[in-house]
């Protein structure tokens, strides 16, 4: 179907046009002959990156030009929803306006009811139905990014709920990968079910093994050595690979061990861009591999990399300067970056239950990453067989169904705080309520049953009246408590909001930060860092030191102590974070990569800030103040005496550490010092002057020119 032919409005297909698209795919076209223009229900399961985004955005750009009300986009992750975002920013030639919005969980952003199209991490769309914004009754359209990751036993229960409560208010359209059962889901959904192989550039798979690639047409190839040469050659033939490995470790070292192979391979000016991108680099531990592997055109990408990497290496790879990236499958599975070559070294990994296969759907949308339309005529998938028989693999991964979804709302910690949202925030207010809102499930609609969901939600049911979340009366109506109010909207797991009621007379008592953190790493929210066997004895001394500074007591129980020495770890961490350890000292001390730190202090902040919540409820203002100050801390890292400087635009713990010892300790400090003075403090640079004079509201006398020649 050509673009000129769609039922849609016209300034649509210009943008289209203007964005290169003359031709829909045939799989796009399907879909939106389906009648979703019309508002209908759509599910649209078609492989990796043969445009399913597309689909949504015409369906969604339409909808909202023929007055359907908004459309909310959601994805499984904060950095798909930046690049959705970033992407969905073209209709606003058309006048609409694009949001982003993730993190945050207690707030109601009603600012968002000035915006058409709403990006949303799945998380944080759930937080805002408890929040009950005035905008959710104008939302037309709710497009679920991934929906297969319903069947993800850590994800797959908030966006089960979501859809539930939306199902029947809002149209739907569900993206997904190539799945076992999407009939079942289409049906749920009450959709039109678009299924299809179709891909944009054809993709060539094969099984790797002793030296010999086996193409599933039967085509056999030689290679000089190893795996590795799968890449080499990619790299000789001026092609990029994307590399899959198990493990971060395992990603890092295969990173830097290619990367010395690759670098014979390049021209001296490549080599010198690589360079010139190696040193932009921050330095940290992490950074200094990604440098070495930089160096060879090599990189790695998984979720230990900081932002500003992680953009960096996805920028390059995509720009061809980067030839070969070598990835953990979490983060790669959204991020659209193609690769003529997509090798697959790795087909098991290591879980609670040992080493398990990776499951097909995985593979396949791995293997869908190769191929870059316009640049490659086909793409190639290779699969490394080591130990494993080749012909398995062959058979499993590349002729092989992948797997059926199934509801994972029987999954424990995420249940018990979706039963307490939905009598808190959606007006369940009795056992046969809970229940009949349970029937609207996929969960039901896959068995037909609820008697195991039952016998759990009577356990959560217990478990919240036992803990004062909510009262029942003679006849068996609910009411939600305060406590319970305040959990559901701080969007907090109720096992969470328990520990911590339990503790705050302690901390009424005696605050300390190290206590605070250590009940917080203890929570199901917040996964704590691992303790070797070797470090164990270390931390048992460091907790008898400290035992006066803890809430909880110390365990005799080996499984329970190892839990408390996790969470100490934790808790230390933290507390040389606010202590103003520097970064790449934190990293290396701790074992962790600028990806955990930032998630980890980001945890730490929400649970810090929901637990002076749970005390301001309780009516414990003391300590409510405490924590609030300590959030702060925990949000800035630094010490008491810096938080005044932090406030300022660009002016990090770092840099307002350098003002303070330099004598700027106060904003009137900074207010009444000279320009001169301030910019030769470390770290402040005539950009970052500037911001801070804004911040202070002061303005600076610049008689010509900008502020940067004022101080030349
Ligand atoms: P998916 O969401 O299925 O993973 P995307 O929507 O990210 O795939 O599409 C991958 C790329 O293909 C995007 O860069 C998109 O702009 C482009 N694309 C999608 N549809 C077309 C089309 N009909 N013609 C040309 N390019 C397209």
């Amino acid at each position: 179907m050509k673009v000129d032919e769609l039922p849609v409005d016209e300034k649509i297909k210009a943008v289209l046009k203007g964005r290169g698209i003359e031709e829909l795919y045939p799989p796009q076209a399907e879909a939106l002959r389906s009648e979703v223009l019309d508002g209908k229900n759509l599910l649209l399961a078609i492989p990796t990156a043969s445009g399913k985004t597309l689909v949504a955005e015409i369906v969604m750009v339409e909808r909202i030009l023929r007055g359907a009300g908004k459309a909310v986009y959601i994805v499984p992750l904060k950095a798909l929803a930046e690049e959705k975002y970033r992407e969905f920013k073209v209709w606003e030639a058309l006048g609409l306006r694009v949001a982003v919005t993730t993190g945050d969980y207690d707030r109601k952003e009603e600012w968002l009811g000035r915006y058409d199209i709403i990006v949303a991490t799945a998380e944080k769309f759930d937080s805002l139905l408890r929040h009950g914004p005035g905008w959710l009754r104008e939302v037309g359209l709710l497009v679920a990014d991934e929906i297969h990751l319903i069947g993800s036993p850590d994800r797959g229960t908030t966006l089960e709920m979501i859809l539930t409560h939306m199902l029947g208010k809002a149209q739907i359209i569900g993206l997904s990968a190539t799945v076992g059962n999407p009939e079942e889901l289409a049906e749920w959904l009450g959709a039109r079910l678009v299924v299809s192989d179709w891909r944009p550039v054809r993709l060539r798979k094969g099984v790797f093994y002793d030296g010999i690639v086996r193409w599933e047409d039967g085509g056999v190839e030689k290679y000089p050595t190893g795996w590795e040469s799968l890449t080499v050659d990619a790299v000789k033939k001026g092609k990029g690979a994307l590399v899959f490995v198990n493990t971060r470790r395992s990603a890092e070292r295969v990173a830097v061990e290619l990367s010395k192979k690759m670098k014979r391979l390049l021209t001296k000016p490549e080599l010198r861009e690589l360079e010139k991108l190696a040193g932009e680099l921050e330095d940290n531990p992490t950074n200094k591999r990604l440098r070495e592997a930089l160096r060879g055109g090599v990189a790695f990408h998984h979720a230990g990399l900081g932002r500003e990497e992680r953009l960096l290496v996805e920028d390059a790879f995509r720009a061809g300067r980067i030839k070969v990236v070598v990835a953990t499958p979490t983060l790669s599975a959204g991020v659209n970056m193609p690769a003529f070559r997509v090798v697959i070294r790795d087909t098991k990994r290591y879980s609670d239950f040992g080493w398990t296969d990776i499951p097909v759907l995985e593979i396949q949308q791995m293997m869908g990453r190769a191929g870059r339309p316009k640049y490659d005529e086909r793409g190639e998938a290779i699969i490394v067989a080591k130990d494993e028989d080749p012909e398995a693999l062959m058979k499993r991964y590349i002729f092989g169904k992948p797997e059926k979804l199934f509801s994972m709302l029987s999954n424990e910690s995420t249940f018990r705080g979706q039963v307490l949202a939905l009598i808190v925030s959606f007006n369940v207010r009795s056992f046969r309520s809970l229940m009949e809102f349970l029937e609207r499930t996929f969960y039901y609609h896959q068995r037909r049953s609820l008697e195991a969901l039952e016998e759990r939600a009577k356990g959560v049911v217990y478990f919240l009246l036992e803990n004062e979340f909510i009262e029942m009366n003679l006849e068996g109506g609910f009411t939600p408590l305060p406590l319970g109010i305040r959990t559901a909207q701080l969007y907090v797991d109720p096992l969470t909001a328990k520990l911590f009621k339990d503790h705050l007379e302690d901390i009424e008592k005696g605050p300390n930060p190290l206590g605070v953190f250590h009940l917080l790493a203890l929570t199901p929210d917040m996964p704590p860092l691992p303790v070797r066997r070797k470090e164990f004895s270390d931390w048992v001394d460091y907790a008898y030191e400290m035992e006066e500074y803890l809430y909880v007591e110390i365990p005799w129980d080996g499984y329970e102590m190892e839990k408390f020495l996790r969470a100490l770890k934790t808790a230390k961490l933290l507390l040389d974070w606010i202590n103003e350890v520097p970064e790449a000292k934190i990293m290396e001390n701790y074992g962790i990569e600028p990806g955990d730190l930032h998630r980890l202090v980001e945890l730490a902040d929400w649970l810090v800030y929901s637990m002076a919540e749970v005390a301001r409820v309780l009516g414990m203002e003391n300590s409510a103040k405490y924590l609030r100050d300590l959030q702060l801390r925990v949000r800035h890292g630094v010490r008491e005496e810096l938080l005044p400087l932090v406030k300022l635009p660009m002016i990090g713990r770092k840099r307002a550490r350098a003002l303070y010892n330099a004598g700027f300790k106060t904003l009137e400090d900074i207010a009444k010092a000279r320009p001169e003075d301030i910019k030769k403090v470390e770290g402040i640079g005539p950009k970052v002057l500037e911001a801070l004079y804004s911040g202070l509201g002061v303005k600076v006398r610049i008689r010509k020119g900008t502020l940067d020649d004022f101080l030349k």
